[in-house]
């Protein structure tokens, strides 16, 4: 097992990392200090994993609440239940919530913690690989609504992560490398020994092999950690984790949300992010084809889908939370290992990447 902590003075706290966690559950119960705790699962890994964690917590008071799966419920209204069964069961404000799921229940149940009596702690469970290297880590919480996605929200952190990579061989292939999606991120924005450790084990990871996991994960939320740990609310450096994303958000949005996962609009994004510093000179062909070689064995696609044209494209980019006053700002690796943010390119240079990119 391997042990991190995220440093944020009084509200740091660490991340568990391994196979077996959930069947010894010790570390889901350290992170529990009152007596009562609300399990917040939905009804596809409730039925796979709960019950290893409630069994963790045997001898507490203990409670557990299934949401429907999917995106499409990430909302307000799915919470009233959440709240009900808190106060039906009289939980108090030193209760637990534990998130047990992916990026979708650890937002919903984090910012029921962040709500409930004004806040109760909580602990994450992640159970998808995206969720183990991203969205658990760094305290965002909440839900879409319909007119924006993750419009209401907010920062609390866990009080405990708790990676059980054994969680993983039940998800599937997709999913998994959506996942692996930001975990390649994470090499090519800030760490050139990861990338190359990444090239060198993508068999390993692939196969789910527990080591291999064990190391990409714990490797990942160092990075994020280091990230929130110098900006918790994301004022700068934060921001270079939405390498590709600006580029993705405009493929999810532009095809309709649900017909690509988020990784893989954001391993295509990536690309694009790589092509455009290549044709700016910042990168070279070598970088970008290393970075297109890891993605393709990571089993994500590498091409736009051909229905987005340039201009739906740049229209979709301007209405992105980064563009400021018409002009898109974009986070652009300048080798790999390293990157930053600007709005300083070629517009010429963004066109002919767009152009490219098509499928
Ligand atoms: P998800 O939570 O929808 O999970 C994907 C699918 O896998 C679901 O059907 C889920 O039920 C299933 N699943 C989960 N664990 C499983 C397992 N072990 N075995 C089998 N099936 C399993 O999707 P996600 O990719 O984990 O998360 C996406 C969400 O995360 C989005 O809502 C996004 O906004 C959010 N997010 C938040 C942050 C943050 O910082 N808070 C960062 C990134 C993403
Ligand atoms: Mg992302």
């Amino acid at each position: 097992m391997e042990q991190l902590e995220v440093d944020l003075g009084e509200r740091s706290y660490p991340i568990h990392i391994g196979p077996g966690l959930l069947e010894h559950g010790e570390r889901v119960r350290a992170g529990i200090r009152g007596h009562q705790a609300l399990v917040v699962t939905n009804t596809t890994v409730g039925p796979l994993y709960a019950e290893r964690v409630e069994q963790a917590l045997a001898g507490l008071e203990v409670e557990r609440v299934e949401l429907p799966d999917g995106e499409a419920y990430k909302t307000l209204d799915q919470l009233d239940p959440v709240f009900t069964r808190l106060l039906e069961r009289g939980f108090e404000r030193g209760a637990t919530i534990v998130a047990l799921g992916g990026g979708v229940v650890g937002d919903m149940a984090g910012f029921a913690a962040a709500c409930y009596q004004r806040g109760v702690p909580f602990v994450q469970v992640p159970t998808t690989l995206l969720a183990q290297v991203d969205s658990s880590v760094g305290g965002k919480t909440g839900v879409n609504h319909r007119l924006g996605k993750n419009m209401i929200g907010a920062f609390h952190q866990p009080r405990a992560v708790v990676i059980d990579t054994d969680t993983l061989a039940t998800l599937d292939e997709r999913q998994f490398a959506a996942g692996l999606a930001e975990v390649i991120k994470y090499g090519v924005i800030g760490d050139a020994d990861f990338f190359a450790w990444l090239e060198e084990h993508m068999g390993a990871l692939t196969e789910r092999d527990p080591a291999a996991l064990t190391t990409a994960i714990r490797r990942s939320c160092e990075a994020k950690a280091a990230i929130v740990a110098a900006d918790e609310r994301e004022g700068g450096q934060r921001a270079l984790l939405n390498l590709g994303h600006t580029f993705g958000h405009a493929i999810e949005t532009g095809i309709g949300y649900g017909r690509w996962l988020h990784g893989e609009a954001v391993a295509v994004g990536s690309l694009m992010a790589a092509e455009l510093a290549r044709r700016l000179g910042w990168l070279s062909d070598e970088e970008v084809h290393r970075i297109e070689a890891l993605t393709v064995r990571a089993g994500l696609p590498t091409r736009a889908p051909a229905d987005l044209s340039r201009a739906r494209f740049l229209e979709l980019m301007r209405v992105d939370k980064k563009a400021r006053g018409g002009e898109i700002r974009l986070v652009l690796p300048t080798a790999i290992g390293n990157a930053t943010v600007t709005a300083d390119y070629d517009p010429e240079a963004l066109a002919a990447t767009l152009d490219e990119h098509h499928a």
